[in-house]
């Protein structure tokens, strides 16, 4: 497989910026789930609401001179469990982020919700700080696999919760998560029918995955078989398609007009700021892209004079990939200017790659769009691994699909 020809290596040149969106992580939760890879602690105590605001406000200003001018598009509250805050503590971090940066009137602005830790005068508490969509972690609704998984909540506190939700929120939507340990094809097909049952909007439905530095890792429990897995993933991808739910991204539904904005910023290669521990961004400028990233720790990220672990100028030669990792999740794909667009690289510096993934049945173009086929999406892995490095990677590289942690919690 040929490099890619990048025709002044080093430089890339965006004629526009990209949209600009803020993810604010909150990284404590009730208990930490055996599955659970990201950056969230088990809180201990009471939770520093007033003093974790305050670093997270102090932390935006320190991003402020790179974004100059610009407005956010979308806010993404994530953990972690952010609805352990208080909705006055969200209040005054929604309230902050607005005294210091232009938000658009019509953000869409998301609070990650676990079930067991809200009840309906909290969730109208979010709403009264200004937010407008919240994604609830149900994953089962069926209690010995939610005792499998770990969580805090059973499935009646699941229902319980989605109606709560509901009630505040038009846009809310419903994380759900197949192959569980010992689960059946029924039980999948019983948990997609109540969370269809719910009337939510959005539905993203994961794979159970077993990820290093968890306890799952530690000590596997025993999943379905591959077959099986593809199984359920097609039985649930079914019922949402026969129930009016567009399937737009590998893991994500929606009825018409709700799919997630910040996500789709994710996936369509725009900016976003990260704030709070461990948090990543990406911050285009005219002539480089540049990701920064937090202090993991919630304790030093208080405490330490400067937030930032990590200040990186993307590699050009990595931007193709990076581009495509987020881009291929997405069932439609993406315009063709698109990547010239977000990346600053001219199409050209991607033919040979995509030559080869069409030669292979991997992706689709016409004039005006590329897509990932059916078979693309399969065999994603595969697909994103021409791109690795200049394209010099090949099958089974090891390229695992992950782009920006979307899945809720
Ligand atoms: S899965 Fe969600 S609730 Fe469980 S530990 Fe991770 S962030 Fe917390």
């Amino acid at each position: 497989m040929p490099t890619i020809a990048v025709e002044r290596p080093g430089r890339v040149e965006l004629a526009t910026l990209p949209p600009l969106a803020l993810y604010v992580h909150i990284p404590w939760c009730v208990r930490k789930c055996p599955y659970c890879d990201f950056n969230s602690h088990e809180r201990s105590g009471a939770l520093p609401e007033q003093e974790y605001v305050a670093r997270l406000l102090a932390d935006l200003e320190s991003l402020l001179p790179s974004v100059w001018g610009r407005r956010l598009i979308s806010i993404f509250i994530g953990g972690g469990t952010p609805s352990l805050f208080s909705p006055a503590a969200i209040d005054s971090l929604l309230s902050g982020v607005r005294a210091r940066i232009p938000v658009e009137p019509i953000a869409e602005i998301t609070l990650e919700a676990n079930p067991g830790t809200v009840e309906a005068a909290r969730f109208r508490g979010f709403r009264d700080a200004g937010v407008n969509r919240i994604s609830l972690g149900v994953q089962s609704f069926d209690d010995p696999m939610l005792a499998a998984l770990g969580r805090i909540h059973s499935a009646a506190e699941a229902r319980r919760g989605v109606e709560a939700a509901l009630a505040s929120f038009d846009n809310v939507n419903l994380d759900l998560m197949y192959a569980l340990p010992t689960q059946t094809m029924d039980m999948a097909r019983a948990d997609i029918r109540q969370a269809l049952a719910c009337g939510v909007p959005h539905i993203s439905a994961y794979q159970l995955t077993i990820e290093p530095n968890t306890a799952f890792y530690s000590r596997p429990p025993t999943l379905p078989e591959h077959d099986a897995c593809a199984d359920m993933q097609l039985a649930i991808e079914e019922a949402l398609a026969g129930a009016g739910y567009e399937h737009y991204e590998t893991s994500a539904f929606a009825r018409p007009g709700h799919r997630c904005k910040h996500n789709l910023n994710y996936w369509e290669f725009g900016d976003y700021l990260g704030i709070g521990a461990g948090a990543h961004g990406k911050v285009s400028f005219p002539d480089r892209v540049t990701r920064h990233e937090r202090i993991k720790q919630p304790r030093d990220y208080m405490a330490a004079e400067s937030t930032v672990s990590k200040q990186t100028t993307v590699d050009v030669r990595e931007l193709p990939f990076e581009f495509m990792l987020n881009a291929l999740r997405l069932i439609d794909g993406f315009p063709l200017a698109l990547f010239a667009e977000r990346t600053g690289l001219p199409f050209a510096a991607v033919q040979a790659q995509l030559a080869e993934a069409e030669r292979q049945g991997l992706v689709q173009r016409d004039w005006q769009r590329l897509r990932p086929t059916e078979r693309g999406r399969l065999f994603l892995n595969d697909l994103l691994a021409l791109f690795v490095g200049g394209g010099s990677a090949g099958r089974g590289s090891g390229v695992r699909v992950a782009g920006p942690a979307t899945r809720t919690s």
